[in-house]
């Protein structure tokens, strides 16, 4: 679970990443808010509920392991941790979206059939901002499930271009070491996995005539952006010596919007127009005719 450290660190980025974007500052302020709120409250009690049978099974399949195995959570517990995302953004935020975490922070109401489909990855229902909150209500069990995942199997094994845990499509990945070593990073769970440079993660395109790049002149040598023609999907690369921790996953992604922008502008998106799980990740010339194998 977040350690103090990393909960500085995260605070830290944030703060450097508002001084430096006038344009991130609300975001960054919500996000140091509550990561301090954060700090107060003990980690939620998480159990992932998956053998090592059961995980070495769902790695050759491609099943995520919350799909395959269960996460025991207290529900209360969850929604306490709701409610400090609520609280930070009735603080940080302002309009309607401060008025309505106002009103959830304030445990009007019962979210619990919300925070548990959340858990599995299920899109819930409401307005944008329970959306939000619901999301910073399940991470920190997210994050402490990625944590017990890893401790299970080798990750590095998984052959998917979605996440490992959690299921969802990578935020960004991050080039590492003198070979710019790529790994996924999930954007929910924080989990890492490494992925092939000339692979496409969201239609398993690996014809290298067919993947392309651009970068940014002025920092070339630290950021850019993987393309797919065949499904128009994009992924942010951004350097970094060490891989971040979960907490620092979010506001690495919004100091790199700008790459985004750039991505959507060129036409592309992410994930890439008819993102296919069956085929995401296997790449297409191991890939037996007529569909993907397995
Ligand atoms: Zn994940
Ligand atoms: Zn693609």
């Amino acid at each position: 679970m977040p350690t103090t450290l990393e909960i500085d660190e995260a605070r830290a980025r944030w703060r450097e990443l508002s001084r430096a974007d006038e344009q991130l500052a609300p975001i960054a302020r919500f996000h140091q808010r509550w990561l301090e709120l954060l700090a107060s409250r003990e980690a939620p009690d998480v159990a992932l509920r998956l053998t090592g049978d059961e995980a070495e099974r769902a790695l050759e399949q491609g099943t995520p392991f919350l799909l395959a195995g269960h996460l025991e959570v207290d529900l209360a517990e969850l929604d306490a941790h709701l409610r400090i995302a609520a609280d930070a953004l009735a603080q940080e935020g302002n309009g309607p979206a401060a008025e309505e975490a106002k009103r959830i922070a304030s445990g009007a109401d019962d979210l619990d059939v919300a925070l548990g489909a959340a858990l599995r990855g299920e899109a819930v229902s409401g307005s944008p901002t329970l959306g939000s909150l619901i999301e910073f209500g399940v991470q920190p069990a997210l994050w402490a499930a990625a944590a017990q995942a890893v401790a299970l199997v080798d990750l590095s094994r998984w052959s998917r271009g979605y996440c490992p845990v959690c299921g969802a499509w990578p935020l960004y990945g991050e080039l590492s070491g003198p070979q710019r070593e790529r790994h996924l990073r999930c954007g929910r769970c924080g989990a890492d996995w490494s992925w092939a440079v000339l692979l496409c993660p969201y239609c398993g395109n690996d014809d290298h005539r067919k993947l392309g790049h651009f970068d940014n002149p002025d920092e070339r040598e630290f950021l850019r952006v993987d393309t797919c023609e065949d499904c128009r999907g994009y992924v942010k690369g951004i350097a970094s010596f060490t891989p971040a921790s979960a907490l620092r996953v979010a506001a690495e992604d919004a100091a790199t919007l700008h790459l985004d922008v750039a991505a959507r502008e060129r036409g592309y998106e992410r994930p890439g127009r008819t993102p296919d799980a069956a085929r995401a990740g296997v790449p297409r010339s191991l890939a037996p005719r007529g569909g993907a194998s397995n």
